[in-house]
């Protein structure tokens, strides 16, 4: 996860805002869900306007390989990373 969580903190320090994790491994997640094992975490991302939540899944999706997976949530943006996707296994 740790190439995503870069990824994020570069995007919003790139327009100045705050970053905050609000949900890694722990919390209520569905039954099999990523955040269990590690591999998910949320974004808040009240403190975006609608062009900046766009600009950043662009901007994810251009730096990152599709093997991480990014869904935008209410309040909240889900990373996760899906070993199935990559050839190369996760370091
Ligand atoms: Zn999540």
């Amino acid at each position: 996860m740790f190439p995503a969580m870069i990824v994020c903190i570069d995007y919003f320090d790139s327009i100045n805002k705050d970053f905050t994790i609000t949900s890694g491994d722990d919390s209520k997640h569905l039954t099999n869900s990523k955040h269990y094992i590690g591999l998910a975490f949320d974004v808040r991302s009240r403190e975006l306007s609608d062009i900046e939540k766009f600009n950043f899944r662009i901007y994810f999706t251009e730096r990152l390989d599709n093997c991480f997976y990014f869904l935008q949530e209410s309040d909240h943006f889900h990373i996760q990373y899906d070993e199935s996707v990559s050839e190369t296994p996760w370091p």
